[in-house]
C-alpha cells in the first residue's frame, strides 16, 4: 500500500514507499492523470525512495496559470525584498545541507563529499543572487541633449520554464531560479525523473523560506509529457534548459515557433592538455578527479587527455595506478571513491562505447561493468576505464559517453595539441598542465571553451564567474554570476526629458566646440 505523504516526510529505505505530489499555487496536488512513477537509488535498485506524479499537460497548464497569477505581485515586490526570500532560502539550505546531500547521494549515487559540494553550490548562487536584488545594476549615462536624462534598467520577462537533468539535482535548479526568482519572474519547473525527491525537497524548502503561493511550481513526469508543454505553452516567456543535445534541439525548435527566450547548456567533451614540462603527478590527479568524479557524469567532466608524447607513459601509468585504486560502491559509505552510473540505460551506453572504443584504441584499465563484483550486484556500477592511443576524431573521442570512459591522445606539442583540444563540437572545459607561463597564456587565449582551466583538473565551476560553453554545448548563454540575469531579464531603455521643449535627438544635436 502507498501512503500520500507531505514531502518533508522522509522515506525510508525498506519501509512502506511514499506518495509525492506537485507544488501548484502553493498546494501540494495530486496529478490529474492518477499516474504516478517511481524514483530508486541506483547503487541498490531494491531501495525504492518515493512514487513522484506523473504529470502531462494538464498539470503543466495549472502551474502556468498559477506562476503567471503570482506575477504582478511578485514583480512589483521591491528587488531588495524579493532578495531577502532568497537569503530566507539559503539559510534554510545551509541548515539543511546534510540531509539533502544524503537524499542526494540515494537517489542519484554521486559520494557524500561530492553530494555536499552540489548543495553547497545552491548555497552560494543563493546568496550571490540574493544581493542581486540590491544591485541589479543597469546604465545611467549621459544623454547628447542637454537637460535630459539617459539610463536602462532590467526587467523581468513573466513566467519561467524551468528544465533540468539529475546529475546536479540541487546545484542546477538554484542556478536557474535563483537569478529567474531575484529578478521578479515566477517559475514553473519541471526536474528530471531520476532525481524527483531532490527536486521535491528543494521546493519545500523554498515554500518554508517564504516565495509566496504561486511564485515556484514543481510539476514532476516525463521530459515529453509534462516539460514539452511548459516549451509550448504561449504564457512561459523563457526557458531555462540544461540537458542532452537532442532534447536541447527539440526544445530549441518548439521554442522558435513563438520567439520565445531560451538558455541551453548541452552537452561536453571536455580535453585536458599535458604538456612535457607538466608536474605528472598534479596532472594526474586533476584527471583522475575530473574524468572519475561523479562517475565521469559531469557535463565538465574529462573525458578526453591530449598528453605531449614526452610525457605520455609516466602519465598513463599514474593513471592506471590511480583507477586500480579507486573504491566503487555505494557513495554514502566514506570509502567510497566512485558511486553508480544513473541509471541501467546509463550502464548499456558506457559499456557499448566500450565495444566501440576496443576498436578505436587499446584499453588500459577497466571495459566493463562492476556489477558481479560483492555488493555492487544490485546497482548501475561500471568499472573506471582507460584508452590509450585513441585519434582525435575516433567516436570515443568525439561523442559524450557521460560515464566512467576516458580516452588519451598522444601529441607532438602544443600546436597539435590546441587543434585537437578544439577538434569537437562541443566547447564547455578545457584545461592544461604546463609549467611555462607563455604557453598558458596562449592555452587561455586559443582553446574555445567558455571555461578554461590553467593547472587545475576541466570541473570546479565557482558561482560568481560565468558558467557555460561554445559551439554546440549550448546557444551563447550563461548560467552563474551577473551574466545570469541576461537570461531571465529584459533590458529597458529610459529617457527623461526636463528642458521644457521638444529636443530631437540625432537631429537637434550640433557638432561639439572645435
Ligand atoms: P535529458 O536531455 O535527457 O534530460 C534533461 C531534462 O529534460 C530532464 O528533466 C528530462 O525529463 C527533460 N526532457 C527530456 N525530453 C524532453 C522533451 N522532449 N521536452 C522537454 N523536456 C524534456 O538529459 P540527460 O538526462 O541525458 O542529462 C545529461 C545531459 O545533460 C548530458 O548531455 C550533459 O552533458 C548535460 N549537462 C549539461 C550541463 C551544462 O551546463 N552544459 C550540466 C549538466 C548536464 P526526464 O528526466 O523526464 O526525461
Amino acid at each position: 500500500m502507498t501512503e500520500t505523504v507531505a514531502p518533508a516526510t522522509a522515506a525510508q529505505p525498506g519501509g512502506t514507499v511514499p506518495t509525492f505530489l506537485n507544488l501548484i499555487d502553493g498546494e501540494w496536488r495530486p496529478s490529474v492523470t492518477g499516474r504516478t512513477f517511481r524514483s530508486t537509488n541506483p547503487a541498490d535498485t531494491r531501495d525504492v525512495i518515493g512514487e513522484f506524479q506523473a504529470s502531462d499537460a494538464a498539470d503543466a497548464a495549472a502551474a502556468i496559470r498559477a506562476a503567471e497569477t503570482a506575477y504582478p505581485g511578485w514583480r512589483a515586490t521591491p528587488a531588495p525584498k524579493r532578495g531577502e526570500v532568497l537569503y530566507r532560502f539559503a539559510a534554510l539550505l545551509v541548515e539543511h545541507k546534510e540531509r539533502l546531500a544524503q537524499a542526494m547521494t540515494r537517489e542519484m549515487g554521486k559520494v557524500l563529499a561530492e553530494a555536499r559540494g552540489d548543495v553547497q553550490e545552491g548555497i552560494d548562487i543563493a546568496f550571490l543572487m540574493a544581493g542581486e536584488g540590491r544591485r541589479m545594476f543597469g546604465d545611467t549615462v549621459p544623454s547628447e541633449l542637454p537637460d535630459k536624462w539617459a539610463m536602462s534598467i532590467r526587467e523581468p520577462l513573466g513566467v519561467a520554464g524551468i528544465i533540468t537533468p539529475w546529475n546536479f539535482p540541487i546545484a542546477i535548479p538554484c542556478w536557474k531560479m535563483m537569478p529567474a526568482l531575484v529578478s521578479g519572474n515566477t517559475v514553473v519547473f519541471k526536474p528530471a525523473s531520476d532525481a524527483p525527491h531532490c527536486a521535491t525537497l528543494l521546493v519545500k524548502l523554498m515554500a518554508e523560506a517564504g516565495f509566496p503561493p504561486g511564485t515556484v511550481n514543481l510539476v514532476t513526469g516525463s521530459g515529453e509529457e509534462a516539460g514539452m508543454p511548459i516549451v509550448a505553452s504561449p504564457d512561459v516567456s523563457v526557458i531555462s534548459f540544461t540537458g542532452n543535445g537532442a532534447t536541447g534541439r527539440a526544445i530549441a525548435v518548439e521554442a522558435a515557433r513563438r520567439f520565445k527566450r531560451l538558455s541551453l547548456e548541452l552537452g561536453g567533451k571536455n580535453g585536458i592538455v599535458v604538456m612535457d614540462d607538466a608536474d605528472p603527478d598534479l596532472a594526474a590527479e586533476g584527471i583522475l578527479w575530473s574524468a572519475f568524479g561523479t562517475t565521469g557524469q559531469r557535463c565538465t567532466a574529462c573525458s578526453r587527455v591530449i598528453a605531449h608524447r614526452a610525457v605520455v607513459e609516466p602519465l598513463l601509468e599514474r593513471l592506471a595506478r590511480g583507477v586500480a585504486g579507486l573504491r566503487l560502491g555505494n557513495g554514502l559509505d566514506p570509502a567510497t571513491d566512485v558511486g553508480p552510473l544513473v541509471n541501467a540505460g546509463a550502464l548499456d551506453k558506457a559499456a557499448g562505447y566500450v565495444e566501440v572504443g576496443r576498436g578505436e584504441g587499446e584499453l588500459v584499465i577497466g571495459g566493463a561493468p562492476a556489477t558481479d563484483r560483492p555488493g555492487l550486484e544490485h546497482g548501475h556500477f561500471f568499472a573506471p576505464t582507460i584508452f590509450r592511443d585513441v585519434m582525435p576524431l575516433a567516436r570515443i573521442a568525439q561523442e559524450e559517453i557521460f560515464g566512467p570512459v576516458l580516452a588519451v591522445i598522444t601529441v607532438d606539442g602544443y600546436e597539435e595539441a590546441a587543434m585537437v583540444l578544439n577538434q569537437t563540437r562541443y566547447g564547455l572545459s578545457s584545461s592544461i598542465y604546463t609549467r611555462d607561463v607563455n604557453l598558458a597564456f596562449r592555452a587561455m587565449r586559443d582553446f574555445g571553451t567558455g571555461i578554461v582551466y590553467v593547472n587545475a583538473g576541466t570541473i570546479g565551476a565557482e558561482t560568481h564567474l560565468p558558467f557555460g560553453g561554445t559551439k554546440q554545448t549550448g546557444n551563447g548563454h550563461r548560467e552563474a554570476g551577473h551574466a545570469a540575469l541576461d537570461t531571465f531579464t529584459e533590458w529597458k531603455a529610459i529617457y527623461v526629458d526636463y528642458s521644457g521643449r521638444l529636443q530631437r535627438a540625432q537631429i537637434d544635436n550640433q557638432p561639439g566646440p572645435g
